[in-house]
C-alpha cells in the first residue's frame, strides 16, 4: 500500500504493530484530501512510532519525548499557511508526558492535527504503564493490571477547546476517520487505540481492542467544539531574530588553510563554554565562519563540559564533529569525556594540561600547565595558547573580543599573558 507520501510498504515495526496501520492510513487520508508530500510537515516524538521518519516523503521533524506537540505548535504559529498540514505523531507515553503542550495547542486552537498512537503502554522502553493505560490492562510495571484508569484524553481536549477530537479503534481501514481529523480547520486530535504485539498482546492474551476500550470506559467517539481556527495576530509577528543579533565585523586577518574542527573539553564550572565562545567570536572577528555547540551532563555544574567549534573560510553547513583536528583538554573530567575520540585521532594536535595522563593517539601532543593560572581560567589560557601556537588567528583578536564583551576584568589577564610568553 505504498503511497506518494510513503516511500515503502515495509514499515520498520514489529509484525502486527498498530503503528503500521496508523502510518499507512494517515498518508492515505492525506492523499484523499489531495495533500502533496511537501505540503505536509510531520513531527514525530520519541517512541517506536518515531522511526517512521525515514519512510516518509513529507517534511519531517523529530522531537524530544513529549515535546513534539510544542514543536508542531511552533511550526503552526510560524507557518500559519492554510494549504500546509502539520501533523504530530506521538505515543500514549509522550502524550501524557507532554499533556500540557497538547492542552495549550488545543486552547489556542492551532491549525494542526495530533495522531496519538495509543497502544496503552510504553513500547520502545519495555512495556511500562503510561498515563493512558486503561484500568486492568497488564503492563511490565503493572503485572496484575493497571490499578488506575487512564486519562480521558479526548474529554480533556474538548474542555481545553480543541475543534475536534476522536477516539478510534485501530482496526481495518481507518483512513476516512483520520481524514475527518486531518480535514478539520483548527486543532484536532485522533486517539487511535491499538495494540503492541511486543508487550501488550503477550501480557494481555485473548483480549480484544473493542472489549478493552468498552470495559475501561474509553469508548470510540467524537468530541467537537465549533470554533474558528486560530489566527496569529499580525502585531505579534516578530522580525527575523538574526537581524537583532549584533554583527561582528572583520577586523583581523586569519591564516586558516582548511576547515578545522576543535574540541575543547574540561570540567563544568571552569569556563569551557565561555572560552569556546570567545574563540568563536575572535575567529569571526578574523573573517571566519564558525559554529559552536556545547555538551554537558544533565546536571549542569558537575562532571565534564565540552564545546565543539568548527572554523572555516567558507560557509559551514554541518556543525557536527566526529573526530576533532584539534583537541584542547584542561581537566580530568574533560579527558575522560574526550578520551575515545582522542584515541581515534590519526593526525592533528592534542593540547593538554601537563597534570593529565597522555592518552594514546597519533595526534601531535603539546603539553602546557594551563591550570597554573587557576582552574576557572585554564580554558581561556588554552585557547589563547592555541591561537599563538598555530597562528590561525591572532591573540589580539582574542583580547579584542574580551574587551568587546566586557570580560577583561573577569580574567587574570596579566598572569595569563605572562604565562603565554614563557
Ligand atoms: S515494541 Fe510494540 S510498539 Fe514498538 S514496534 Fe514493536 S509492537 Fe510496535
Amino acid at each position: 500500500m505504498s503511497t506518494n507520501l510513503l516511500n515503502t510498504d515495509s514499515l520498520p515495526y514489529c509484525k502486527g504493530c498498530g503503528h503500521d496501520l496508523i502510518a499507512k492510513h494517515t498518508t492515505k487520508a492525506l492523499e484523499k484530501l489531495n495533500y502533496k508530500a511537501l505540503d505536509v510537515i510531520i513531527v514525530t516524538d520519541i517512541g517506536c512510532h518515531g522511526i517512521i521518519d525515514k519512510c516518509l516523503n513529507t517534511h519531517t521533524v523529530h522531537g524530544l519525548h513529549g515535546r513534539s506537540v510544542a514543536l508542531g505548535a511552533g511550526i503552526a504559529l510560524g507557518l500559519n499557511h492554510p494549504d500546509k498540514k502539520i501533523i504530530v505523531f506521538i505515543g500514549d507515553g509522550g502524550a501524557t508526558i507532554g499533556l500540557q503542550h497538547i492542552l495549550e495547542a488545543a486552547r489556542l486552537n492551532l491549525n494542526m492535527t495530533v495522531m496519538v498512537h495509543n497502544n496503552m503502554l510504553y513500547g520502545m522502553t519495555g512495556g511500562q504503564t503510561s498515563g493512558l493505560t486503561p484500568y486492568g490492562f497488564r503492563t511490565t510495571t503493572s503485572y496484575d493490571g493497571n490499578p488506575f484508569g487512564g486519562y480521558d484524553l479526548c474529554g480533556l481536549l474538548q474542555s481545553a477547546g480543541s475543534s475536534y477530537a476522536c477516539r478510534i479503534l485501530g482496526i481495518g481501514d481507518i483512513s476516512d476517520k483520520l481524514a475527518v481529523a486531518i480535514g478539520t480547520k483548527g486543532f484536532s486530535l485522533a486517539e487511535v487505540i491499538e495494540i503492541c504485539p511486543g508487550f501488550g498482546m503477550k501480557l494481555n492474551p485473548k483480549r480484544k481492542l473493542g472489549e478493552i476500550a468498552e470495559s475501561s470506559g474509553r469508548k470510540p467517539g467524537e468530541w467537537i467544539n465549533r470554533r474558528d481556527k486560530f489566527e496569529m495576530p499580525v502585531t505579534k509577528k516578530t522580525n527575523n531574530l538574526f537581524e537583532r543579533a549584533p554583527l561582528i565585523k572583520k577586523e583581523f586577518t586569519h591564516y586558516l588553510k582548511q576547515k578545522t574542527t576543535i574540541l575543547i573539553s574540561g570540567s563544568a564550572g571552569e569556563g569551557i563554554q565561555l572560552a569556546a565562545t570567545i574563540l568563536s567570536k575572535a575567529s569571526m572577528r578574523s573573517g571566519l565562519s564558525v559554529t559552536q555547540k556545547g555538551s554537558y551532563p544533565v546536571t549542569v555544574g558537575v562532571g565534564f563540559s565540552a564545546a565543539e567549534v568548527n572554523l572555516s573560510d567558507k560557509h559551514i553547513f554541518f556543525h557536527g564533529i566526529t573526530q576533532p583536528d584539534i583537541a584542547i583538554i584542561t581537566s580530568e573530567d574533560g579527558l575522560a569525556y574526550a578520551k575515545q575520540r582522542i584515541k581515534q585521532m590519526q593526525n592533528g594536535m592534542l593540547i593538554i594540561d601537563t597534570s593529565l595522563e597522555k592518552p594514546i593517539t597519533k595526534a601531535e601532543i603539546v603539553e602546557r600547565d594551563f591550570r597554573m593560572v587557576g582552574a576557572k581560567y585554564a580554558a581561556l589560557y588554552a585557547i589563547l595558547y592555541y591561537a599563538l601556537k598555530t597562528g590561525v588567528i591572532s591573540t589580539e583578536a582574542v583580547f579584542k573580543t574580551l574587551d568587546q564583551e566586557g570580560l577583561q576584568d573577569k580574567f587574570p589577564l596579566a598572569l595569563i599573558k605572562d604565562a603565554l610568553v614563557k
